[in-house]
Order: structure tokens, then C-alpha cells, then sequence
């Protein structure tokens, strides 16, 4: 075992869990392994959420601007330590050291996201009437807790950590019990930044621990990112327990690619976007639906896929359960009469036999109805279909009951808006294959993508992170008096 075994964090320090239920920590890139994760006891959670508290009576008080200087030289520490997090993210994910190395520098470029929040939250004031005024300020709310996938075991924590807590919240996070090392780093780095103890907590486990911050009593809000299966049970229990919450989940991305399309361009953004990361982000494409004769293109696609090497510029899937899965996709496509034209099935990388590895996949002549076409397989495969008519290849794409992302590839601004127009997804792109909105544009997919109002990043955020305190003041004893004052 490479590292020690997985604590919490709370108040300021590792602690250990008071479960002695814990999992093993497997590297995907050779099945090592590489530490153990506790499956934290609803106790562990008190235990931090007391911690948070109490932190929060003196962090809340703070100006903004004093808390976030504790981000000004977190991320300065990022980028200090960012290639020895990269190695830590690439290696309990999978993914490749560009693609962790990456990961980081937008963790980075959302830690200076959060610096930026003091111009961005000032509130509003207004003299009503004679010697009146009316005063809006953003609150923080108190305790709040953030949930995460496996994909991004440094990115997605810091979607919620640098905002929710230079808004003045105290946080509880829950990182995926299959990726939990980064966050033990962060918690380093937070506290190395100067950020005062009980601030930020981690705890440990999967659905018996979430289910826990869901129900307790002194969690203000939830934020959760992952499946739309898991999605919708963390919705549905924070909500019914009157918390506050945001859940996005799953995705099944279509990328539109229209005769007039710049071939070159095209097929390196499909390939990128399909295989980035081993296919398992949220954003990337899936299925593709190709308007007329795109063969020309097709076949760039089916060339840059080939370029792209397992173990070298493609990742690791998470585990052999996953590596499974998505092999079983692609036989299930074969089987009911689509086309494997490039086959990412049984991939062997040498020296690293027990690593889990699915190259890329490209498949074509795929039907609507065909579960490549309508499930998110989260790995490196790419389901072609083909209409005629741009109306007929949105129909399929709105028919999905997802909402994350879209792209369209064309050189038509007139044919690009009009599917802008009539995409059902919440971040669309044109000519980008992951079109992620960059800082201060915030992130959310629409319909199953995403449960709750607003988006996770940017501006979007402070609604999430913050109650809006309204004060009305009157000082001078002429003003007038109305029914309201
Ligand atoms: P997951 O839903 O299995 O797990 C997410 C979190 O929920 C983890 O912390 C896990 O411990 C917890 N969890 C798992 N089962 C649970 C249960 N039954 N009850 C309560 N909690 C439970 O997701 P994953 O496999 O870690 O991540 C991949 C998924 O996340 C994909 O579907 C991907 O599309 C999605 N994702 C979405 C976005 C987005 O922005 N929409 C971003 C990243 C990942």
C-alpha cells in the first residue's frame, strides 16, 4: 500500500473514523494498491458538523474581503504543488498527467474566481422613500455540505469549496470513496493557506454517509455532484428535509456535425471530446448525429482515434466493473446491427496488465433506440447516427432525457444559432467539442443533468451560498410615515 490509510479531516486534523468498515483504494492505472478509505459512522459527521459550527460564529463575521485572502495564497500553494497533485490526481483516477495536470490549473482558475467575489457581492441600497432606505446583503447560511464523483477528485471540490466558503459558510466534504486522497491534500494546502480550523472538514464513505448529511439537523444546504441516479435520491431526501440543495447528474452529450463542417477540426474535437479523460466527464460527447453525407468526415474521426494510445495520451476507467460495462455497451451495439469502426474493446497496456484501460471506440450506423444511444456509457466511445434534416437530428437530441451539453460543427452562424435556439441542453457549443463555460460563466446542465435552481460556479453561485439579508432604515425623524414604515 503506497499511502497510509484515508482520515477525515476535521478541525484542522486527520482523524481517524470511529467505523472500522473501510474499502481498499485501487489505482486504475496498474490495480495497485494504494491506500484505504473509511466508510465514516454517522458519528464522524457530527463530530465535524460541531466543529463546523463553531467555526462559523467567528468565520461568518469576517469581511469578505479578510476571508478571501485565505484563496489569494491557496492558490498560490496549487500552483507550488500542482505537479505533485497532478500525480496523486492521475493516479488514484487514472487519467493521464496532462489531463490531471489540467484538472489543477482549473482548480486554480476557480480558486481566483473566488478572490474575485468581493466585486462581485456587493449588495444593493436604495433610499425608497424621504429618509428611508432599503439595504440588500448577501448571508452566508451556516454548515453546508458538497458531495463528488470520482472524475475529477480535485476539480469538482473545488467547484464548491473556494465559493462556499469565501462567502463565510463552513463546509462538510464528501469525496467519491473511490478517489479520496486529493482531498486530503486540499485540506493541507486550505490549512497551510491560513484558513482557521473547522472551516473546511472532509468526511469519508458512500451512500450511508451521504444519506447522513442529507438528514442531519444543523446542515444547511447539500451540494451534490454525480449520477442522475444518486442525484435524484440526494435531491429528494435534502429537499424533504427542507435544506437547501443542488444535484447534478448524468449525462448524454450529442455533438452535431453538419456537411459544411471543416473536416480536420471536426474530427479532432469529436475525438477529443469522446475520449478526454476516458470518456468519463460529464461533458463529453457520446453520441453524434451526423446531418447529410459526413463520411469524409467520419473517417478523419475514425484516423484521430487511432492516433490515440492507451497508457500514453488515454487514461485509465475508473475500475474493472466500469471497464466492463462499457465493453458490454459496445458488444450490445454490435449485436443489434451497428458498426465498430474502431474497436477500444480487450485493450492491454504492456506493464501495466492490471490497469483497466478501454481505447477509444467508434461506432456507426447506430439507431435512436439502440442503449449506446440513449444511456451515458462514461468511457471512451463515440455512437454515430445519421439523419437527413437538421430538425430530424435535434428531435434525437431532445429526445434524450439529459441536458448537460451540446456542440454543433458547421461554418453556418444562421444554421448554428438555430440550434442553439432549439437544444434542450443547458452548455452548447459551436466548433468545441466540450463546451465547458470558463470562469465567470457558471456551470449546470438543464432537465435530468440537473436538480435545483441556478449553477453549481460563477456568479450563479452566490445565490446558492447565500440568503439575502433586506433591511429597512429610516434615521431621520421627518420622513414621512406610510403604511409601510
Ligand atoms: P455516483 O452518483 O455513483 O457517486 C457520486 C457520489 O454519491 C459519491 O460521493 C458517492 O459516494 C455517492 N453515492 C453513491 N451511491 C449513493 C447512494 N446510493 N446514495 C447516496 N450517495 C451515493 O457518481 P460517480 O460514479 O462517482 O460519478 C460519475 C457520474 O457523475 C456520471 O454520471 C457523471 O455524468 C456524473 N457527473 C456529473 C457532473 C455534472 O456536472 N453534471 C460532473 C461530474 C460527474
Amino acid at each position: 500500500m503506497k499511502y497510509s490509510p484515508v482520515q477525515n479531516f476535521i478541525k484542522g486534523e486527520f482523524r481517524d473514523s470511529s467505523s472500522s468498515r473501510h474499502l481498499d483504494v485501487i489505482s486504475p492505472i496498474d490495480g495497485n494498491k494504494l491506500s484505504e478509505v473509511p466508510m465514516s459512522s454517522p458519528a464522524d459527521l457530527n463530530e465535524a458538523v460541531e466543529h463546523a459550527k463553531l467555526a462559523f460564529i467567528s468565520w461568518s463575521k469576517l469581511p469578505i474581503k479578510e476571508r478571501v485572502q485565505v484563496f489569494f495564497r491557496y492558490k498560490y500553494l496549487l500552483e507550488k504543488h500542482l505537479a505533485e497533485l497532478a500525480q496523486l490526481c492521475s493516479e488514484e483516477n487514472g487519467k493521464t498527467i496532462d489531463e490531471a495536470t489540467a484538472e489543477i490549473e482549473k482548480c486554480i482558475e476557480l480558486t481566483e474566481f473566488a478572490c474575485s467575489l468581493p466585486q462581485l457581492i456587493a449588495g444593493e441600497i436604495l433610499e425608497v422613500s424621504r429618509g428611508v432606505e432599503c439595504r440588500a446583503e448577501h448571508v452566508p447560511l451556516g454548515v453546508v455540505a458538497s458531495i463528488v464523483p470520482f472524475n475529477f477528485p480535485a476539480m469538482v471540490p473545488n467547484w464548491t469549496i473556494p465559493n462556499a466558503i469565501a462567502l463565510g459558510n463552513c463546509i462538510i466534504l464528501k469525496p467519491s470513496e473511490k478517489v479520496p486522497l486529493c482531498s486530503g491534500r486540499l485540506a493541507e494546502l486550505l490549512k497551510e493557506a491560513g484558513l482557521p480550523d473547522g472551516v473546511f472538514n472532509v468526511v469519508h464513505g458512500d451512500g450511508e454517509i451521504v444519506q447522513a448529511i442529507c438528514d442531519h439537523k444543523d446542515i444547511q444546504a447539500v451540494s451534490f455532484v454525480g449520477s442522475t441516479k444518486v442525484a435524484k435520491i440526494v435531491y429528494k431526501r435534502a429537499t424533504g428535509n427542507y435544506k437547501r440543495c443542488l444535484a447534478l447528474g448524468g449525462a448524454k452529450n450529442h455533438l452535431m456535425v453538419l456537411p459544411d463542417a471543416i473536416p480536420g477540426m471536426t474530427a479532432q474535437n469529436v475525438a477529443a471530446s469522446m475520449s478526454g479523460c476516458a470518456g468519463q466527464r460529464c461533458m463529453a460527447a457520446s453520441a453524434m448525429v451526423g446531418v447529410g453525407n459526413i463520411d469524409h468526415i467520419i473517417d478523419k474521426i475514425c484516423d484521430e482515434a487511432k492516433k490515440i494510445v492507451p497508457g500514453k495520451n488515454l487514461g485509465a476507467v475508473i475500475n474493472k466493473q466500469s471497464k466492463e460495462r462499457i465493453e458490454k455497451y459496445i458488444t450490445e451495439a454490435e449485436e443489434q446491427g451497428a458498426t465498430i469502426l474502431v474497436d477500444g474493446r480487450n485493450t492491454k497496456v504492456e506493464g501495466k496488465e492490471n490497469g483497466t484501460y478501454v481505447g477509444p471506440t467508434v461506432i456507426d450506423h447506430v439507431t435512436p433506440t439502440m442503449s449506446v444511444a440513449t444511456e451515458e456509457i462514461f468511457g471512451p466511445v463515440i455512437s454515430i447516427m445519421r439523419t437527413k434534416t437538421v430538425d430530424e437530428a435535434l428531435a434525437i437530441e431532445n429526445a434524450n432525457p439529459y441536458g448537460n451539453a451540446a456542440s454543433v460543427f458547421t461554418q453556418n452562424g444562421g444554421m448554428a444559432r438555430y440550434i442553439i435556439d432549439k437544444s434542450s441542453a443547458g452548455m452548447i457549443g459551436v466548433n468545441v467539442g466540450v463546451p465547458v463555460p470558463r470562469e465567470p460563466f457558471s456551470f449546470g446542465g438543464w432537465n435530468e443533468s440537473k436538480f435545483g435552481v441556478g449553477d453549481i460556479t460563477g456568479k450563479s453561485s452566490i445565490e446558492f451560498w447565500t440568503k439575502l439579508k433586506k433591511s429597512t432604515v429610516k434615521w431621520n425623524p421627518e420622513a414621512g410615515v406610510n403604511w409601510m414604515s
